[in-house]
């Protein structure tokens, strides 16, 4: 048996309700249950649908019943972030306690006209006059740095490439990047697993665990699914729902997505039943776990190589994103 073991594997995945899965959330999905399982870990379901105005009525049941229909089954209740907030509130205090956080008055039109970086206008006071809205935290001039397990080392200027980020809008509702880390420190989570399109949050989220002073997780992303147009799948550009009534198909394509990840050719993939084409990717997932050398991805071969150099430059699935 090839499989890994990791006693305290604690993985999850994190929709939000905003609409059915698609192609592109079933490979983030798959990849992340492919990896716990393969480690032999607990796979969690947190339901982020914080930001309600984007909340679509029934989304949360089509996305779990879809996670069904794929054979992906989950361990433990499934969460969600709207019955959490006490835990986020507390957060802010703490990070309050250590003078990390500031009220900011300005619209995000403001901060797009300067450049898009916040310029730490209200960092030191609001503005004359001014109303503070929204609540941001004080960021240090650090560079973060980590090993993706499939895109190897990574950094971040936070200070300089994204500046005082948002812990809770103008609009009272409390940030992304408060709740992801809240939420994966309060269950134990050891491994993200999601898209690449989140890479440029994780300078942040690292940013918050030392500002909480906890251990990180260890990160992987995953290739993103492009539609024919260049663009990367997603409820906000209209992907199809997948069809639950096909999920073999969907599944296979999802893991000609991720086949980098698999040390055998999908040409072996046994097509018969869900069950045993899952079973054959948790036996042939190969993704080692932080410590070995990171797989470089490369989209354009889709194939993989164990590597020790850094990369000089984003994977062309990245620069396409
Ligand atoms: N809720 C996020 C999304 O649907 C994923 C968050 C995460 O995996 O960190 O894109």
């Amino acid at each position: 048996m090839s499989q890994q073991m990791l006693p305290n594997y604690v993985g999850r995945f994190a929709p939000s309700p905003s609409g059915p899965l698609h192609q592109g959330s079933l490979v983030a999905a798959l990849g992340s249950w492919l990896d716990a399982r393969h480690h032999q870990g607990t796979w969690l379901i947190r339901i982020e649908d914080l930001d309600t105005p984007r909340n679509q009525p029934g989304a949360e049941s089509h996305i779990l019943r879809s996670l069904e229909a794929h054979g992906l089954n989950w361990d433990d209740t499934v969460v969600r972030q709207s019955e959490r907030l006490p835990l986020y509130e507390a957060a802010i205090h703490q990070l309050s306690h250590e003078a990390l956080v500031f009220p900011c008055a300005c619209s995000r039109r403001e901060i797009e006209d300067q450049g898009g970086i916040y310029p730490g206008t209200c960092r030191s006071g609001l503005p004359f006059g001014k109303v503070g809205r929204a609540l941001r935290v004080r960021c240090a001039e650090t560079t973060l740095q980590f090993i993706d397990r499939g895109l190897g080392p990574q950094s971040e200027k936070l200070a300089e490439q994204t500046g005082d980020f948002i812990l809770k809008r103008a609009d009272g509702v409390y940030s992304y990047q408060l709740a992801v880390v809240v939420d994966d420190i309060q269950q134990g989570v050891t491994q993200i697993v999601r898209g690449a399109d989140l890479l440029r949050s994780t300078a942040r989220q690292l940013f918050l665990y030392s500002a909480f002073d906890q251990t990180p997780p260890q990160y992987l992303h995953l290739p993103l699914v492009m539609s024919s147009n260049g663009q990367k799948l997603s409820k906000q550009n209209r992907a199809p729902a997948l069809d639950d009534q096909s999920p073999i198909q969907n599944l296979y394509s999802a893991l000609c997505t991720l086949h980098g990840a698999l040390k055998v050719s999908m040409k072996e993939a046994p097509k018969e039943s869900i069950a045993d084409l899952l079973r054959w990717a948790i036996q042939n997932w190969a993704i080692p776990l932080q410590g070995a050398s990171p797989i470089i991805w490369d989209a354009s071969q889709m194939e993989f190589s164990h590597d020790h150099r850094v990369p000089h430059s984003a994977p062309s699935f990245l620069n396409s994103a």
